[in-house]
């Protein structure tokens, strides 16, 4: 193996290999040391991919079971396989995971197997499983260690019967009593999932509302869908303790203020209160790498480190922590090493939560919007006057369009409803463009498509809507 490199790239998650990718495309001598035996980081291994190949297919069971017979489709009572859904899932890990050891070696990438840590600048020390050191000359380095689920106080991990989301994705059985603790994205998904297959779902969350960053409206319309579909919700709560017992667990929940604490039982708990930037091992302390005051590492708008030639990427650093946004961190930085011009606007990071109905959101929400004391408009444009809507039995939801009250600009959009992260995606491009509510009003939308609803919300912010 070659030893000096003129990138080492540590992580291999989407931060991590899509940079080196791009590295190699501009000339770059690369190498990523990742410590997992296959590429691709959480996103690829235990995140992204698994768990929308396992919401694509606890989804086609629900829909077997009860969404298929309004279209005059009669299957009976479909019976879950559950090792087939999981060979599904592992499936579809294993093409991704390989699709990227193949992309490395179409770009001629080293890919370096173990744990890596930074002595000084310049050198990136590899340590296999078997103890072995391996020492790369790097002329930069790039940090792309990513994330970890923040562990709760009081309530041990076991991934048997108190899961983080990778245990969550590997249940044998599906649990009678599932009470996931945190109302954020990955704890309604899993939850989904386990629903839909059977669970009964209890969510405790500490706010009083859940997925608090989303814009008010469409979160309040969104607990009552999932309410529907029979989640239970426990809000300003939070959970002090665990114990586990063969029969299950009982957590002691009490209100999030402090007073009256209850027991609560559950087959299997989920604990996804959020996820905090892994850099454990790496030496950053002895190198003088700063970190805010939460573990993420501060970067410049180079996204180079408190130290020179050491950058850094993805959940690592400040910012939306999802996978797209550590696609474009990666580009931007090596594009930024090799003297080109790159930035990532985080305002125009899509948020998607792949629940069914979906919600999808850019820009900024209502409330954004009153803090920073900006004059807006809305546009708002239900699904139930979308005729495509009807026609596929998914009427809940809306699009939510807010614009500048003076120019008209599309300030941020707000999608509860059927494919709304697909539909997101319109609005993102004509966000980049710097489009105004008029602009997409006036594009011709195909009929009937869902979209439609986007182009009707965009109407609606000029009090002009059509359909209703
Ligand atoms: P990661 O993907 O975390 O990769 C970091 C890699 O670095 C890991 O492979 C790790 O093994 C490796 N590593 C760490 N330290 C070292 C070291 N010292 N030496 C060598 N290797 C090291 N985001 C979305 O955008 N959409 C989704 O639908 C979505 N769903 C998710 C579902 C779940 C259940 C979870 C947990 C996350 C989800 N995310 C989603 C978030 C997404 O996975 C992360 O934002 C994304 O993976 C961050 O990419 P990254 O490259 O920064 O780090």
């Amino acid at each position: 193996m070659a030893d000096s490199f003129d990138l080492v790239v540590i992580g291999s998650g989407p931060g991590g290999y899509v940079a080196a990718i791009r590295a190699a495309q501009l000339g770059m001598k690369v190498a990523c040391v990742e410590k997992r035996a296959t590429l691709g980081g959480t996103c690829l291994n235990i995140g992204c991919i698994p768990s929308k190949a396992l919401l694509a297919a606890s989804e086609k069971f629900h829909e077997a079971e009860s969404g298929l017979a309004a279209f005059g489709v009669d299957v009976g009572k479909p019976k879950l396989n559950m090792k087939q859904m999981m060979a599904h899932k592992d499936g579809v890990v294993a093409a991704n995971v390989n699709g990227v050891a193949f992309l490395f070696k179409k770009n001629k990438i080293e890919q370096v197997v173990g744990t890596g840590s930074i002595p000084k600048a310049g050198e990136v020390l590899v340590t296999g499983e078997d103890g072995k050191k391996h020492t790369l000359k790097a002329g930069k380095i790039l940090i792309a260690t990513g994330s970890e689920s923040t562990p709760l106080p009081g309530v041990e991990i076991d991934e048997k019967q108190i899961v983080t989301s990778t245990g969550a994705l590997e249940l044998s059985s599906v649990p009678k009593h599932l009470v996931v603790i945190g109302g954020g994205v990955i704890g309604l998904e899993m939850g989904s999932v386990w629903r839909r297959l059977g669970s009964e779902v209890t969510v405790v969350e500490f706010l009083d509302r859940i997925v608090p960053t989303m814009d008010q409206d469409i979160g309040k319309q969104f607990q009552r869908v999932l309410t529907k579909q029979g989640f239970k919700f426990m809000l300003g709560s939070k959970v002090t303790g665990a114990k586990t017992a063969k029969s299950g667990v009982t957590l002691t929940v009490e209100p999030a203020a402090g007073g009256k604490k209850e027991e609560l039982k559950a087959d299997v708990v989920l604990v996804a209160i959020g996820r905090r930037p892994y850099t454990q091992g790496l030496g950053l302390e002895a190198l003088g790498v700063a970190l805010d005051k939460r573990g993420f590492i501060q970067v410049d708008e180079d996204y180079q480190t408190s130290v020179n030639g050491i950058y850094a990427i993805g959940d690592a650093i400040p910012g939306p922590m999802l996978a797209h946004k550590a696609e474009e961190d990666g580009i931007a930085a090596v594009e930024i090493m090799a003297g080109e011009a790159a930035h990532v606007d985080y305002n125009l990071v899509p948020g998607i939560v792949y629940t069914w109905p979906e919600v999808a959101s850019i820009g900024k929400t209502e409330e954004e919007l009153k803090e920073a004391k900006v004059a807006y408009k809305v546009g708002k444009f239900p699904f139930t006057a979308n005729g495509r809507a009807r026609a596929i039995n998914m009427t809940d939801g809306l699009v939510k369009i807010l614009a500048d009250a003076k120019t008209d600009r599309v300030l941020g959009c707000h999608i509860l409803g059927a494919e709304a992260g697909t539909l997101i995606h319109e609005v993102a491009t004509a966000m980049a463009f710097g489009a105004s509510a008029e602009d997409i009003a006036m594009t011709c939308h195909g009929h009937p498509t869902l979209n439609e609803a986007v182009k009707e919300a965009a109407l609606a912010v000029h009090g002009r809507p059509i359909h209703i």
